[in-house]
């Protein structure tokens, strides 16, 4: 399996140990993973942080230019904010599962 892929499914699964939902992701630039989160909505009592914002807001603000060379692998197809969200960095986006 896919190493990024299998990332974002370990980040999944932290997030059903801490009894939140199972959806990680992580965001790849360069052959390096540089961020990575999973759905924390049960966690934190959001309404918006999926797996896919969260791994984007671990990344940390960074020019745009970084963004569209980054690849954001996710274990569901992304919904229409994160899709907005990865739109707006020009990443490029790989999913697994559903
Ligand atoms: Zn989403």
């Amino acid at each position: 399996m896919d190493e990024y892929l299998q990332a974002a499914i370990d980040e999944a699964r932290q997030g059903v140990a801490e009894g939140g939902i199972p959806i990680g992701s992580v965001v790849v630039h360069d052959g390096k993973i540089v961020g990575r989160g999973h759905n924390r909505r049960v966690q934190q009592g959001s309404t918006i942080l999926h797996g896919e914002m969260d791994a984007l807001e671990r990344t940390g603000r960074k020019p745009a230019s970084f963004y569209r060379d980054c690849t954001l692998y996710t274990t569901l197809s992304p919904c229409p904010m994160c899709s907005g969200a990865i739109v707006a960095r020009s990443c490029s986006t790989r999913f697994r599962g559903s």
